[in-house]
């Protein structure tokens, strides 16, 4: 049950409902969001908190950004849902656009990040196949120990979370998992019957987890001389959140197929790709995969939008110095009540010395100062702010998080 401590009937009353009436797949903080702009968000009761999560980085442009509501509402009095059965006109242009952003030459259109890395699975095999020379049914693809790629059959198949994936077998076979990191363990586990390296640059869910420098470097060579794909999962790492477009830039690297989702809705819809080449993109034919609502108008209208916003720069450039600053700020904490800062961008993973409790714990103090974070495992505080925030803001959640430290401190002593 969520805590509800303090809060006014209004709120409690309206958590009760959900508590009483939905499936209990989340533990959500204790506070009813009614609206939100740019960094902030308000809830029933008119409080104002600063958006440190920013929907797990679906909202990368901040909540109700002008241009991109602009593109949604102007193609709500169009048409919405068309169907791929038919051509939309904002389609071409979204994925033109799409796949210039990623230097690539095709795109795949689908809705949920979980979508994009299930084509993924299925593009890298059907490749495997009838261009590598993989004998049918023994592709296998390596990935991740602490991957989070999504919640399906498939995608649970090759996760190590028990949680995640108790009770709900039988699995899907053909994945090898190595340590995240270890160039050599993947070499280990190649054979001739990979047919990619899945992975994400930077592992989010994990506690924003960011691998040696030479890692990705190593991975892309190797993938390379081994003709294997590499598939750099991006749906949480890139659209700016890092202070690049992708992740895999921060090292230079451009992986075979690009999985995107969650910031390329805008916040306002969801939209997800598989970005590549032909070579792979190019494989699939009509009814050999599909989606009712992948490329639909509407998300095509607004992913176009994020896309034109990701053009200029400016989002990868806020991201860029007010992330400098926000890690320097971070790491002044460290031996205040925090042990370990990792992350790039406006992305950090910040490790809370147990003594002070879990880092949920943390997660409600902040709460209690305005602002919301939620914490990842037992001991990691993700801070994912809008790339809109400005300094001052920024500063304000440090301080917050260093009061709450502070007090945490007090009363473990
Ligand atoms: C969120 C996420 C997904 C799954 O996206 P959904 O839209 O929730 O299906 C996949 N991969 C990564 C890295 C993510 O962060």
């Amino acid at each position: 049950m969520t805590d509800r401590k303090g809060l006014t009937p209004r709120q409690q009353a309206a958590i009760a409902q959900v508590e009483e009436f939905g499936a209990h797949n989340y533990l959500p903080l204790p506070l009813v969001i009614e609206s939100g702009e740019g960094a902030w968000l308000t809830d029933l009761d008119g409080h104002r908190y600063l958006d440190f999560l920013s929907a797990y980085s679906a909202v990368n442009f901040g909540h109700g950004h002008p241009a991109l509501v602009r593109a949604a509402q102007e193609q709500l009095q169009k048409v919405t849902i068309t169907s791929r059965a038919v051509f939309s006109a904002p389609y071409g242009p979204f994925i033109q656009g799409l796949a210039e952003l990623c230097g690539k030459d095709m795109v795949l259109p689908m809705n949920t990040g979980v979508e994009a890395v299930e084509s993924g699975i299925k593009l890298a095999r059907k490749w495997g196949y009838e261009v590598k020379g993989v004998p049918e049914d023994h592709a296998n693809i390596i990935v991740m120990a602490n991957n989070f790629h999504g919640r399906t059959t498939t995608v649970i198949s090759f996760s190590n979370d028990e949680t995640a994936r108790h009770h709900f077998g039988p699995f899907t076979p053909g994945f090898r998992v190595v340590p995240y990191g270890s160039i050599e363990a993947i070499i280990e586990a190649a054979d001739a019957n990979t047919v990619a390296v899945l992975l994400e640059p930077i592992q989010g869910e994990a506690g924003v987890v960011v691998p040696p420098a030479d890692f990705l470097p190593a991975v892309r060579r190797f993938t390379r001389e081994a003709n294997i794909l590499m598939i750099a999962d991006e749906i949480q790492s890139g659209l700016g959140r890092t202070g690049t477009t992708f992740a895999c830039d921060q090292v230079g690297v451009v992986p075979d197929l690009y999985l995107l989702g969650k910031a390329l809705g805008g916040g306002i819809i969801p939209v997800s790709a598989v970005v590549g080449n032909a070579d792979v993109l190019g494989l699939l034919h009509p009814g050999q995969h599909g989606s009712t609502f992948g490329g639909n108008p509407l998300a095509a209208a607004v992913g176009l939008a994020v896309v034109e916003l990701l053009k200029t720069g400016e989002m990868q450039e806020r991201s860029r110095t007010l992330g400098a600053h926000l890690h320097r700020r971070l790491q002044a904490l460290i031996g205040h009540g925090v042990y370990e800062v990792r992350g790039a961008g406006l992305w950090a993973g910040v490790d809370i010395d147990p003594y002070l409790g879990s880092a949920r714990s943390v997660c409600y103090r902040l709460l209690a100062r305005g602002v919301i974070a939620k914490d990842t495992h037992t001991k990691t505080i993700r801070l994912a702010p809008p790339l809109v925030i400005t300094e001052g803001e920024l500063d304000k959640a440090v301080d917050a998080l260093a009061d709450a430290l502070t007090e945490a401190r007090a009363e473990a002593e």
